[in-house]
């Protein structure tokens, strides 16, 4: 049960929209294959990844370095009964020079997705059963309650449009909705979370994400202002290690503060519940799975954040598709994100997947279950093919 080959492929994501920092016009994310030398049905079992979103394809890393080492270890392997994560990881980081952490931390994260989503075919079992047995003791938590998060910013879109966008959520079966602030000026933002309120009959099912795209002048404005909204959450008002800008808004204020999206490893995250302002049991911690070291890493994430008083239900991951999705029902996280349509065929859960009352359940698919997404498992054979 072993590795034969890797292959890694970058495609565009096709996404004109744009949030409080940047646009998703030219980006790109890497499609990784595990070819194995396990044959069912005639056919070798591939295991599948891509790095999530919001990061550039990273091919070249995988090249010259992760997929080089993983072929060369000599204890890797893929059997249900004897894989170990930290393995896989501490064959990838062979010569790696500590710090700098979103240099690699993408590229051996997703590789190590694709890893879990092989063993997890060969084993006949849901990656979150896998993580479930290995790290919560067996208990998983299949039935996720799931938000949307939307209310992009994109050229010539109005309210009107923004409220067209809420309600299409709400007849999907969603309950929670985010939008965008911060790339608009201040009182334009706040008629288009007024007019979202409205809509919804309750701030407490609106978030907003500023994506750290407030200029730091400009935050206690913003906290003054949103504060008495009541809103569910507001996502990363500072750069994302600006610890102490974190903490400033926190005290500001006052209400449910999330982030992390935007860190990458568990020192990262250490240190903003360490240094920035972050209350157990009131804020939320959103880190990319695939993104940082992949899943074994979580593990540990989630082991010291209970150390620090934190629960797994206060982690959010960010990604919106079935990476994450995993990762929530196998973790017991608090919930998951959706991006319905944003972007393509990165968007998303398996095709089949019935929201009810803002929860989706997990299916009992073999491995990630990319399978039941069409289009993106077609592309994933591409790959491979
Ligand atoms: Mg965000």
């Amino acid at each position: 049960m072993r590795v034969v080959e890797i292959r890694e492929k970058a495609v565009k994501l096709k996404s004109r929209l744009r949030n409080a920092a940047f646009s998703f016009d030219e980006m790109t994310t890497s499609l990784v294959a595990v070819v194995t030398d396990v044959v069912r049905n005639g056919r070798p079992v591939i295991g599948y990844a891509f790095n999530s979103t919001g990061r550039y394809a990273c091919g070249a890393q995988m090249r010259d370095r992760f997929i080089t080492r993983l072929m060369r270890e000599e204890a890797l392997t893929l059997d249900p009964a004897a894989f170990d994560p930290d393995v896989w990881l501490k064959a990838m980081m062979f010569g790696e020079k500590p710090g700098g952490d979103m240099e690699r931390s993408v590229a051996i994260g997703t590789l190590e997705h694709a890893l879990w989503d092989a063993v997890g075919k060969i084993a006949d079992r849901p990656v979150w059963d896998l993580i479930a047995q290995r790290y919560r003791g067996g208990r998983a938590h299949p039935r996720v309650f799931c938000y949307v998060g939307g209310g992009w910013y994109a050229p010539g879109k109005t309210i009107a449009d923004l409220l067209d966008e809420v309600r299409r959520y709400l007849d999907m079966g969603y309950t929670l909705i985010k939008v965008k602030v911060g790339g608009a000026p201040l009182a334009e933002d706040l008629a288009r979370l007024e007019a979202v309120i409205a809509l919804l009959g309750d701030p407490s099912k609106l978030a907003v994400d500023a994506n750290c795209g407030i200029p730091p002048a400009l935050r206690p404005d913003y906290a003054a202002a949103l504060r008495p909204l009541g809103l569910r959450w507001f996502e990363e008002p500072a750069h994302p290690n600006d610890y102490q800008g974190n903490a400033d808004f926190i005290a500001d204020y006052g209400n449910a503060v999330a982030t992390g999206e935007n860190l990458f490893s568990l020192e990262d995250v250490r240190n903003l519940v360490r240094h920035g302002g972050m209350r157990p049991g009131v804020d939320i911690i959103q880190t990319d799975v695939p993104q940082s070291y992949g899943i074994g890493t979580a593990a540990r994430v989630l082991e010291m954040l209970e150390a620090h008083g934190w629960s797994a239900a206060s982690v959010l991951p960010h990604g919106g598709n079935q990476m994450s999705l995993n990762q929530s029902a196998g973790f017991g996280y608090g919930m998951c994100e959706s991006y319905p349509d944003a972007f393509g065929v990165f968007s998303g859960y398996a095709d089949d997947l019935e929201v009810e009352n803002g929860f989706i359940t997990a299916g009992d698919w073999p491995g990630l279950g990319f399978e039941r997404q069409a289009e993106l498992i077609a592309m994933f054979r591409d790959v491979a093919a």
